[in-house]
């Protein structure tokens, strides 16, 4: 086990691409480049489970089809169980110790929340129906039923909800002393083991996929209820759910990456390298030793079946345990939205957004060159990320892409944000 351990210990970001289909409100949308008759012309397309194959012949390139490989492609007749299959085994991964980031990239409307969420009921606050649910649902629903399969009491679940809008961080589970939701601001640190925190930040103790998804309902009314509180519109924000997994019976895999973790953190230690953020982040044993605090109110770890946040400092089980986190994004919409003409808010705004994808797109750069320096802190989006992305990390990114000519441009850039992670 020590040995497959040792040979898995390496960066492994995975990138994904789901074509969706044309959908009726494709139809009628005119094309930005006024190129031909039909806009909803499909100009990518899903050739296979791994390639995409974009057609640029009515953009000026006759006979011109540029390929993409991905390690997995979707296309437009993909269920949401379909898509979630591929995802499924990174739960695993969490309980065997790893962190775990699972990102949806794409322009607006290209079917992020779809995939990341799901497609709402009549209610657009509402959960979405079982066979919509994204990946949020289905992966809380999994990673419950893999607990279950654990000793009784052995694994705490918390989460937390925030959003990334104009490069500040929005609680969105706190609230006020009337208990009313409000996106209050946190600030992101880097802890002196070298993972990243949010002071103060609430969690929220879970023992269901149903209480996650009550939990993000609600934060979806406060987004529908409060859009000056909290922001004009999802489009233009990142949302991000972390689920932390505290386990008191770590199995044998994890132990054995829990030794090799300590024999890194001394290897470091003894090369006066411990204080490089590098070197400690993506550690999810990093918080083991000194971390450990005693739920006193209670003699389980489950003492708590409301839904109300508990205030930082947090909630940890009481003897050795470790904590991996699982972060689900549903990134702001990346499409290039001009700089003529905006002023003012909308200015800061748009710059703010496209600052947190291009600092995303140097971070997953750096990994994929292997650059000994991930610069991690350009934005509040990658600093929040950090132990969930490198090092040993599991990181999937699912490019979302529309089919149609329309937008043309915008899927491109999708396309080559996603090769340059890889
Ligand atoms: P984004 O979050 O990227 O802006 P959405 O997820 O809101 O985009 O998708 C836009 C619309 O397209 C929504 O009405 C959604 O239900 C629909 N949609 C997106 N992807 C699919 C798909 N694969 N199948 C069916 N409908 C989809
Ligand atoms: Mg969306």
């Amino acid at each position: 086990i020590l040995h497959n351990t040792l040979v898995e210990l390496r960066g492994n970001i995975r990138v994904h691409c789901r074509v969706r289909p044309v959908l009726p409100f494709d139809v009628g949308q005119g094309s930005t480049l006024a190129l031909g008759p039909s806009t909803t012309e499909e100009v990518v397309q899903a050739v296979n489970d791994d390639t995409v194959v974009v057609n640029c012949a009515r953009m000026g390139n006759p006979g011109l089809n540029k390929m993409f490989e991905f390690e997995r492609v979707h296309g437009p007749e993909d269920s949401q169980d379909a898509v979630f299959e591929e995802v499924k085994p990174l739960l695993t991964s969490l309980l065997d110790g790893y962190n775990v980031c699972i990102m949806a990239y794409g322009q607006t409307g290209s079917g992020k929340t779809h995939t990341m969420i799901g497609s709402q009921t009549e209610d657009p606050t509402g959960p979405p129906r079982e066979a919509q649910q994204g990946i949020i649902p289905k992966a809380t629903t999994e990673l419950f039923r893999l607990i279950a399969e654990k000793p009784p009491d052995s694994h705490l679940v918390e989460v937390s909800v925030v959003e990334v809008y104009n490069n500040e961080v929005l609680d969105l589970l706190a609230k006020d002393e009337d208990g009313v939701c409000i996106g209050d601001k946190r600030d992101v640190i880097t802890t002196s083991t070298g993972t990243s925190e949010v002071p103060s930040l609430s969690y929220v103790l879970v023992r269901s996929a149903a209480d996650v998804m009550q939990l993000i309902s609600s934060v979806l009314r406060l987004r529908a209820r409060c859009p000056t509180l909290v922001h004009r519109d999802s489009s233009r924000s990142h949302l991000i759910v972390t689920l932390t997994v505290s386990s008191k019976s770590p199995n044998a895999l994890a132990l054995a990456r829990r030794l090799q973790s300590v024999k890194k953190d001394m290897q470091r230690k003894a090369q006066k390298e411990w204080w490089s953020p590098r070197c400690h982040r993506a550690n999810p044993m990093a918080r083991q030793s000194g971390d450990e605090h005693s739920i006193s109110s209670s003699s389980s770890p489950y003492h708590s079946p409301s839904l109300s946040p508990c205030p930082s400092p947090r909630a940890s089980i009481s003897q050795a345990s470790f904590r991996t986190k699982l972060q689900l994004v549903d990134l702001a919409g990346s499409e290039c939205v001009g700089m003529s003409g905006v002023t003012g808010a909308a200015l800061w705004e748009t710059s703010c957004i496209n600052r947190s994808l291009s600092a995303l797109s140097d971070v997953l750069g750096a990994l994929a060159e292997q650059r000994p320096h991930v610069p991690y802190r350009n934005s509040k989006l990658t600093h929040l990320l950090q132990d969930a992305i490198g090092g040993d990390a599991k990181l999937l990114v699912m490019l979302c892409v529309s089919p149609t000519q329309r937008y043309f441009t915008e899927s491109l850039q999708s396309l080559g944000f996603g090769m340059r992670a890889r």
